[in-house]
């Protein structure tokens, strides 16, 4: 049994249940991100995973043996955290040589093990330098690096390019990911950020509560999403509140075609991405009249905001996908296609009330 499993991990902090007993596998050599809302548990599975955090209940298997009792220190696993925590008065050499010199590496192999890692996070060349005279985005390197000097068997990620620019940051997502794959290294990543997320995982999971949502590939996530938190988080998507009827969903006295498989009479969300939702003139089910409230260019999309009677609707065209001469004020027709509608059990009462 090759890879990390998580069995009936929970963490309680006091009468606080941060993690709800969870059962995961992260694939050998796969990146995955754990994604979810602030306070949602991210961190502390991660902190589990990584020995910072005993579980109140569970195990956590490594290649089928279990580590659960087993220190930090003696986990071989590499981590980066938010903050690089690098330590200022060393070189970047040193940064990076530093876990090896202490494991008992002689000195000299431990510098060149940390040349040859600075040229894999490309930072050849800068070993001599200390960790003040470095960039942002240099120093995320170099905290990759030296969490790469052991050769670990997991790399653990906590919101790892959350000091950097935006720009910045999709760089290194690009390369953090390209340097896993080169590795194949079990990578897992902790994120609020989807695109992140989507960018470099293999598989997602999408936390929230405690509880983990849904795991699957991103594409699965965005296009198959298991639940209305799911589809809410991950991507936009318009929602409309209905009742299942024999002929359909009723959405406030409006029918709707949907593929739903629910009991007559059940409460349900119906759930659309903007750019599934059409403004063309093909016949079909499920076309509503619509009145534009307002357009937005957002450059590579244009955004119509509409009002109907479903409820506000927001349908997004690609640029050059169909130039449209709507504007606010107009009126239109709206097509919401019955195979893009997803329909999830409603909220419970309790959620639905917030
Ligand atoms: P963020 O994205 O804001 O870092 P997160 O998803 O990583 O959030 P966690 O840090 O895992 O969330 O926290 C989950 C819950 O557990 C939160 O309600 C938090 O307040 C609580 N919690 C975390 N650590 C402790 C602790 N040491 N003592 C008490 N409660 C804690």
């Amino acid at each position: 049994m090759s890879g990390l499993h998580l069995k009936g991990i929970s963490k309680s902090f006091g009468g606080t249940r941060a993690v709800e007993p969870t059962d995961l596998t992260f694939a050998e050599g796969e990146l995955t991100a754990l994604l979810g809302p602030s306070g949602c548990g991210k961190t502390t599975l991660l902190r589990m995973i990584a020995g910072l955090e005993a579980p109140s209940t569970g195990s956590i298997l490594l290649s089928g043996r279990n580590i659960t009792e087993l220190p930090a220190h003696k986990r071989k696993f590499g981590m980066v955290f938010q903050s690089f925590a690098l330590f200022p008065h060393l070189t970047v050499r040193d940064n990076v040589a530093y876990s090896l010199a202490i494991s008992g590496t002689p000195r000299g192999d431990a510098a060149r093990k940390a040349d040859e890692l600075l040229d894999l996070v490309q930072l050849g060349g800068f070993g001599d330098r200390r960790i003040g005279e470095l960039s942002g985005g240099q120093r995320q390197r170099v905290a990759i690096a030296r969490a790469l000097a052991q050769e670990p068997d997991v790399f653990l990620l906590d919101e790892p390019m959350s000091a950097l620019d935006a720009k910045l940051r999709e760089e290194m997502q690009v390369e953090l990911r390209l340097l896993q794959q080169r590795l194949g290294i079990t990578t897992i990543v902790v994120t609020h950020d989807q695109r992140e997320a989507m960018t470099m995982a293999d598989s997602i999971v999408v936390m929230s509560n405690g509880r983990v949502e849904q795991m699957g590939s991103p594409q699965d996530i965005y296009h198959r999403p298991e639940n209305a938190f799911v589809a809410d988080f991950i991507g936009k998507a318009n929602f409309f509140d209905g009742i299942v009827r024999s002929d359909g969903i009723d959405v406030g006295g409006a029918m709707l075609t949907a593929p739903a498989e629910y009991l007559k009479g059940s409460p349900v969300r119906v759930a659309i991405r903007p750019e599934r939702a059409c403004l063309d003139t093909e016949p079909g089910p499920n076309r509503v009249a619509a009145n534009v409230t307002f357009v937005r260019d957002l450059g590579p999309v244009r955004e119509y905001h509409l009002k109907t009677d479903l409820g506000p609707v927001i349908v997004e065209y690609a640029l050059g996908e169909g130039e449209l001469a709507l504007k606010a004020g107009d009126t239109c027709e709206v097509r919401l296609p019955p195979d893009a509608l997803h329909v999830f059990p409603a909220d419970p009462p309790a959620m639905a009330a917030e």
